[in-house]
């Protein structure tokens, strides 16, 4: 057995199994990951359905601008931002790009917005297992793919929900953060933690305590 190789998930403070030996990531990780990708690609995926809310009034859950004497905001900045380019489809080809340099992903050629994700995410799932064993920055990216799908389903509920994620300390207290918490003391060894600080911590598993 491998004693001395780096054991411990980047993504989750789970040990790797044995035949996890020379990976980044877990597993269960590289699922959620996939699972991830796979959410925000296609005709019915995040991605589409977030396109069809940049206009607030379009879908008929955006509060009525009737009677109001300013005019009205034509589109939902928001989601625009996040649905334009530089936004998600930007996110994502930049890691393509990424990935390419270490020959993980072949980069597009261009096209639609839409087609544009979708190619992306698609060289990216493809390349995924390579990925695990060979990219060193995995949890970056996974922590990126988890936030766009999170922007993307608060876009298409109508406001960013304050989702809390379970990041872990080192001494192994799991702390509950929103992308808005300014910063947070451990409560378990009392290290203070900035807001960046919060999020480069590895995620916790889902059902950690
Ligand atoms: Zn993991
Ligand atoms: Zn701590």
């Amino acid at each position: 057995m491998n004693d001395e190789a780096a054991t411990f998930c980047v993504t989750c403070p789970r040990s790797l199994y044995a035949d996890e030996a020379g990976r980044y990531i877990c597993r269960p990780c590289e699922q959620r990951i996939d699972g991830d990708l796979l959410a925000l690609a296609g005709p019915g995926g995040l991605y589409a359905r977030l396109c069809l809310r940049i206009h607030p009034g379009r879908s008929g859950d955006g509060p009525s601008v009737a009677g109001t004497r300013t005019a009205p905001v034509p589109v939902r900045l928001d989601v625009l931002s996040l649905t334009a380019n530089g936004g998600i489809v930007s996110t994502l080809e930049t890691w393509v790009e990424d990935w390419a340099t270490y020959g993980l992903a072949q980069v597009g050629a261009g096209g639609g917005l839409q087609y544009r994700v979708d190619q992306a995410i698609t060289t990216l799932r493809l390349n995924l297992t390579r990925a695990a064993a060979a990219h060193p920055a995995l949890d970056e990216f996974a922590r990126e793919i988890w936030q766009l799908r999170r922007q993307c389903e608060g876009g298409i509920n109508g406001e960013p929900r304050p989702r809390r994620i379970p990041v872990a300390c080192p001494c192994g207290t799991v702390l509950r953060v929103t992308l808005d918490t300014p910063g947070r003391q451990c409560g378990g060894c009392g290290v203070q933690y900035g807001h960046d600080d919060l999020f480069e911590l590895p995620i916790a598993e889902r059902n950690a305590a």
